[in-house]
C-alpha cells in the first residue's frame, strides 16, 4: 500500500483554536454502548427506553447511512431537532474524487479545518474490493522509505473519522443499505497514514462500529490491522478488536531494520517474532500477514528472501512483497522487477503462494505524487506559520 498524503492547509493551520466553535459528537463514532449513554445524557430518551432508540438511530446510521435526522422516519417528529441540536451525522467533505483506468477510487477527504487525509478503494482485492483507512493524519515514527513518515504527526483520528472514510467509500459505491451480499466493499486495511496502534482506542471503537452486525457489517476477519510493530499493543489489539493482524517487516536483521524501521530499536526483530506468536486467535485459518517492500539494493537478495523464510518458520503467514512506491527525495528505488520475481520465486518454493502486490492504480498514484510535493511545500510554509504564530503566542490549531 502507498503511504497517503497529508495536506495541512496554511490558511487555517495558522487559526486561532478560539475561533472554531464547540462541534456537536458526530453520533457515526459512538459505539452503541455509548451511542446509549449519550442520549441518556443528552436527556433526549428515558433510560429504561434507551436501548431500543439507540438501535433505531444505529440501523439509520450504520444500516441505511442516513446523514439526516429528518430522514429517520420512525424517529418522532419533535425527536428529530432535539437530536440534530446536540448531535451531528453529517460526513466531512470529499474534496477530490480521482478513479484510476484500474478502477482503483481515491478520495481526498477534509476531516476538519486544515486536516485532510486520503482514502483509497481498491477492487479486486480480498472477497470484492478492499478500502485503504488512515488512522492518524501524520506519523511519529520515521520510517525511512515511507512518505507519512516524513510528515510530523499533526493528530489521530476520531473514531468518528475513521468510520466516515468508510461512509463515504459507500455513499460512492452506491452501497446503502449495507448490503448482505454482492458487495463492492469486502475488506478494510488500516494500511493508510499513521500507525493505528499508537490510536488504539479509536482504531478498536471503529472496528467495532464497521463490524457490527446490524450495520455496516463487514466481519473482524475482513479487517487487517498494519502495524510496524508497537510490540506491547499487539494483545491489546488481538483481545479488543479480533481483527487480522500485518506486520511491516522489512528486514531479516536488526541492523536493517533499525535503519528502515527505526522503531526496530524500541522492539528488535525477537521481540517482535515472539509477540506476533502470541497474538490471539492466529491459526492457519487466521494468518498474519508479513509486508516486504522491495528496496533496490538494500533487503532484496535471495540470501534474505531465505532469511525470511527461517525467520517465520512456525508462523502461521502469508507475504506481501511490496514494490516500492518512490516520492520526492526519497532515498530508495524500486527492485528490479527481475529481483522481486527471484526474491519471490524463493518464497513460492517455502510454499508461500503468489507473495506479491501488484501495483494498482498507477496512473492515479502519479498525480498523487504531484499532490504530495504540493503538500509537502504547504507544510514547510505552513510549519513557519505555525514557528511565527508561536512566537507571537497565537495559539494555532
Ligand atoms: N503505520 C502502519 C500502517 C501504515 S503504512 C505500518 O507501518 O504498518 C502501510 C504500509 O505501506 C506499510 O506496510 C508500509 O511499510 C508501506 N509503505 C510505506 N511507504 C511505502 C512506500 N514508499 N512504498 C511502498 N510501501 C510503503
Ligand atoms: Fe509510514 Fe512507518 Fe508511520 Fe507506517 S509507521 S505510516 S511505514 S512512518
Amino acid at each position: 500500500m502507498r503511504p497517503l498524503t497529508l495536506v495541512v492547509d496554511l490558511a487555517q493551520a495558522n487559526r486561532p483554536v478560539s475561533a472554531s466553535k464547540p462541534a456537536r459528537p458526530n453520533l457515526s463514532g459512538l459505539t452503541r454502548k455509548a451511542l446509549v449513554e449519550a442520549l441518556v445524557a443528552a436527556d433526549i430518551v428515558r433510560p429504561d427506553k434507551a436501548k431500543m432508540r439507540a438501535t433505531q438511530l444505529w440501523r439509520w446510521i450504520h444500516h441505511y447511512g442516513v446523514t439526516d435526522f429528518d430522514a429517520m422516519t420512525d424517529v418522532a417528529k419533535e425527536t428529530r431537532p432535539l437530536l440534530a441540536a446536540h448531535f451531528d451525522l453529517a460526513r466531512p467533505e470529499v474534496i477530490e474524487r480521482q478513479v484510476s483506468n484500474d478502477g482503483t477510487r481515491k478520495w481526498l477527504i477534509r476531516m476538519a479545518p486544515g486536516i485532510e487525509v486520503e482514502t483509497v478503494y481498491i477492487p479486486d482485492v480480498g472477497r470484492s474490493g478492499a478500502l485503504c483507512v488512515s488512522s492518524q493524519v501524520g506519523c511519529t515514527l520515521n520510517c525511512t522509505f515511507c512518505h507519512t513518515g516524513t510528515q510530523a504527526l499533526v493528530r489521530n483520528l476520531t473514531a468518528a473519522e475513521i468510520v466516515a472514510q468508510v461512509q463515504i467509500a459507500r455513499d460512492e459505491l452506491g452501497e446503502w443499505p449495507s448490503p448482505k451480499a454482492d458487495r463492492r466493499l469486502s475488506n478494510i486495511v488500516f494500511m493508510g497514514m499513521g500507525e493505528p496502534l499508537y490510536n488504539l482506542d479509536n482504531v478498536a471503537d471503529a472496528i467495532d462500529i464497521i463490524s457490527d452486525n446490524e450495520g455496516i457489517a463487514i466481519s473482524r476477519r475482513r479487517i487487517t490491522v498494519s502495524t510496524s510493530g508497537v510490540v506491547p499493543e499487539l494483545p491489546a489489539l488481538g483481545h479488543r478488536t479480533q481483527a487480522m493482524l500485518a506486520i511491516s517487516l522489512h528486514a531479516t536483521n536488526d541492523a536493517l531494520r533499525d535503519v528502515l524501521v527505526p522503531l526496530n530499536k524500541k522492539y528488535p526483530i525477537a521481540d517482535l517474532m515472539a509477540g506476533i506468536r502470541g497474538y490471539p486467535g492466529l491459526s492457519n485459518a487466521r494468518r498474519v500477514t508479513f509486508e516486504y517492500v522491495m528496496l533496490k539494493g538494500v533487503n532484496d537478495s535471495p540470501a534474505e528472501a531465505l532469511a525470511l523464510v527461517r525467520l517465520l518458520k512456525g508462523i502461521p503467514s502469508k507475504i506481501n512483497l511490496i514494490p516500492f512506491n518512490p516520492w520526492p527525495g526519497s532515498p530508495y528505488v524500486c527492485s528490479d522487477w527481475p529481483t522481486i520475481e527471484a526474491f519471490a520465486a524463493v518464497l513460492n518454493r517455502a510454499g508461500y503462494a503468489s507473495p506479491i502486490r501488484t501495483p494498482r492504480g498507477r496512473d492515479i498514484l502519479a498525480a498523487c505524487g504531484q499532490l504530495k510535493s504540493e503538500s509537502e511545500k504547504l507544510r514547510a510554509s505552513a510549519r513557519r506559520a505555525l514557528d511565527r504564530a508561536a512566537t507571537e503566542d497565537v495559539p494555532a490549531s
